[in-house]
């Protein structure tokens, strides 16, 4: 039989031949004396199509967003997450270490909105109780929210509190063009007015590896600095940086067909009696089902012949369309769902 469906992550997928070529024709110099030309070219048209200065290639989208708090906070100082945030959840309790920073939750669900952030904002006090807010990042799509998107409104809106009160904003858009691909808009309808925003190329895009973080010309020479100290300055990363940049030029405007495969799949498992699944919430290419009091770890082994799947949350299951997925991996997952679940 051949290899299951698998739909655990969107981080799974490998670049093809037109992207190998491109990496192996790349040209190539030492980027840490600043004389790689792709990474340089990247990191302008990163920064471009999101209306922002500069840019500066990482390893990661982990190191993106501690980059972006070293470069906006002081140790001790407090920043606004989502519920379930990445940079709060999933990056090993980094913010705390790296930048001495503690975190503050605010909203359910993933995003939250500009007067929950308003009402989160601190200003220490004369005493010293109060540690001050100085950074509010946003995530968007947000992932263990189900890949939801927040439109440019309610983010323009957080922005411009947050900037009343000079508390800058980073956007962790490691899935941002997930969120524009849905929206019909551009990347830079939210990023333009961000302080920091992160995009990652080894997501949806398809690259193998990295991230970009953009900003202003100051921001990101700071940012420069903190990429030395944390151990990601790279040598001739312009092989690697040449997939992403490949990514950045030809794989965005497919990410609908992961969302149409997304939703599809979201209206094959709704109607499941063993599902409980609102097929509104999936807005791109992450689709979380409720399995309805069966262990999900069990469904998923007995999934696992024909669709890799990962348990999510104590009642949930977590699939997520990408470019190595065809219509007909997501029809064979769906047969395979309904011999589990039907
Ligand atoms: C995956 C992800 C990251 C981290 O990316 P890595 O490259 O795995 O470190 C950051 N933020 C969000 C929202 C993500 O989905």
């Amino acid at each position: 039989m051949s290899k299951p469906v698998d739909l655990r992550s969107d981080t799974v997928t490998r670049p093809g031949s037109a992207m190998r070529s491109a990496m192996a024709n790349a040209f190539v110099g030492d980027d840490v004396l600043d004389e790689d030309p792709t990474v340089a070219e990247l990191q302008r048209e990163a920064a471009k199509c999101l209306g922002l200065e500069t840019g500066l290639y990482v390893p990661s989208g982990s190191m993106a967003n501690q980059i972006a708090i070293l470069c906006h906070t002081r140790p001790g100082d407090d920043v606004l997450v989502g519920e379930g945030s990445h940079s709060y959840c999933y990056e090993s309790a980094a913010g705390a270490v790296l930048a001495g920073v503690q975190f503050s939750v605010v909203g359910r669900g993933g995003h939250y909105s500009v007067d929950e952030a308003i009402a989160a904002t601190k200003e220490t006090d004369k005493y010293d109780h109060i540690p001050p807010t100085t950074l509010a990042m946003v995530e968007n799509t947000h992932n263990r929210g189900g890949g939801k998107v927040m439109a440019p409104e309610p983010f323009a809106a957080i922005v411009d509190a947050c900037h009343a009160r000079d508390v800058k904003v980073h956007l962790d858009g490691a899935r941002l063009f997930n969120a524009a691909v849905a929206s019909g808009l551009e990347a830079s309808a939210w990023a333009a007015t961000a302080d920091t925003v992160s995009i990652c190329l080894s997501k949806g895009l398809g690259a193998p590896v990295g991230s970009v973080l953009c900003g202003s010309a100051d921001v990101i020479r700071r940012a420069h600095r903190f990429r030395k100290m944390l151990g990601g300055g790279m040598r001739q990363a312009g092989i690697i940086a040449a997939g992403g940049l490949f990514a950045l030029r030809n794989h965005v405007d497919a990410l609908a067909d992961d969302h149409r495969r997304a939703r599809a799949m979201a209206e094959a498992l709704s109607v499941l009696p063993g599902v409980k699944l609102d097929v509104a919430s999936v807005q791109t290419n992450i689709v979380i089902f409720d399995v309805a009091g069966r262990p999900p770890a069990e469904v998923c082994g007995q999934l696992a012949d024909d669709v890799l799947v990962l348990p999510f949350g104590p009642q949930s299951i977590r699939a997520v369309t990408h470019r190595d997925v065809n219509d007909a991996g997501v029809e064979r997952a769906i047969a395979a769902f309904r011999r589990a679940l039907g």
